[in-house]
């Protein structure tokens, strides 16, 4: 356990003027006042409960989606990856997960216990926390329309269960409830094969690394599709493949992928960004709107 403890009794992580470049799969942003990696939720509630009222939150998976400007997080991150990360069966055809396991994991666990319908996460590179708060979806599958129930919780510490009725729920769009997080949830899967379950996720996983950057990093799809098209097919289409401003590209392997190609920073990411859209707007007169989140101050 590192950096220091406000509380004495508090059994997690925290660090101050944490570098969040580490943290997000771009590889930038500036740093977080604080970052706090909870022991499990328990100490989660209560380092919650001791937070000033006013102190800016931001809570933070595996940062796949996720724009962090360069000035960096003036508040406190919560890192649920790697911490909030129980995963276990719940009866005969559900898995209860915590919001820090990552998506490939829970679709490994249903697929070696014959259960089907989550394949599509195990490409995604992102945790539960974040693929709730997204309605993340690939190949036809999408993470709400799996959930039985979530577990939620407020910054003064007050846990919930809730259903998918209470959110608003569309596509990579989610609205719930003000000032809640979530803390875990309740997957229903079908029954199904062991290995035809993984073999739809060697398949899934092929297909995307013949079509993805996955090798370079990114934040994956920069923009929403606009409704009955495809972004990376607008953006191509404006000729803005391989358009660089300084370490950020539009990638030359799927035009709705921002690139780190070295050196980035989030203003050239941001700026490319912004280009883009501008750019596919005048050609096109269709104004894409961010899928990712951009978050932080200038530098
Ligand atoms: C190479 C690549 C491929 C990708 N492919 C896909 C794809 O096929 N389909 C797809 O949908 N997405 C895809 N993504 C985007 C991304 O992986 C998903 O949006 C993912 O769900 C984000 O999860 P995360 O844990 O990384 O969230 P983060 O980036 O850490 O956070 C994203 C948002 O969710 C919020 N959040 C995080 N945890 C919680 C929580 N516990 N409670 C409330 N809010 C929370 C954050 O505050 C932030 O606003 C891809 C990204 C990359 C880099």
């Amino acid at each position: 356990m590192n950096g220091l403890q406000p509380n004495p009794g508090l059994r997690g992580e925290l660090r101050h003027d944490e570098p969040l470049a580490g943290y997000t799969s771009w590889r930038v942003g500036g740093p977080a006042r604080s970052l706090y990696r909870p022991a499990d939720r328990d100490d989660l509630v209560a380092f919650l409960r001791d937070l000033e009222p006013e102190e800016p939150l931001l809570w933070l998976g595996l940062g796949s989606n996720l724009l962090v400007r360069d000035g960096g997080f003036s508040g406190t991150v919560i890192a649920t990856q790697g911490a909030l990360d129980e995963i276990r069966l719940d009866g005969d055809l559900g898995i209860y997960a915590e919001s820090g396991c990552a998506c490939a994991k829970i679709a490994r666990t249903a697929a070696r216990a014959g259960l089907v319908g989550a394949e599509f996460l195990a490409g995604i590179p992102g945790t539960l926390g974040g693929a709730l708060a997204m309605n993340a979806g690939a190949f036809g599958g999408e993470t709400w329309p799996l959930v039985d129930w979530v577990e939620t919780l407020d910054r003064a510490g007050r846990l919930r269960r809730r259903t998918p009725a209470d959110y608003q729920i569309a596509y990579r769009s989610v609205h719930g409830p003000e000032g809640e997080w979530f803390l875990a949830a309740r997957l229903n899967l079908l029954a199904g094969d062991v290995q035809a379950g993984q073999a739809r996720i060697r398949s899934l996983l092929e297909r995307r690394s013949n079509t993805q950057p996955t090798g370079q990093p990114s934040g994956g799809s920069t923009f929403r599709n606009p409704p009955g098209d495809h972004a990376a097919r607008l953006i191509e289409a404006a000729g803005l493949k391989g358009l660089a401003i300084g370490g950020a590209e539009v990638s030359h392997k799927h035009a709705n992928f921002i690139v780190n190609t070295g050196g980035a920073t989030a203003r050239d990411i941001e700026q490319l960004l912004e280009q883009v859209r501008d750019e596919v707007e005048r050609q096109f007169g269709v104004r894409l709107v961010p899928e990712v989140h951009t978050v932080g101050e200038e530098a």
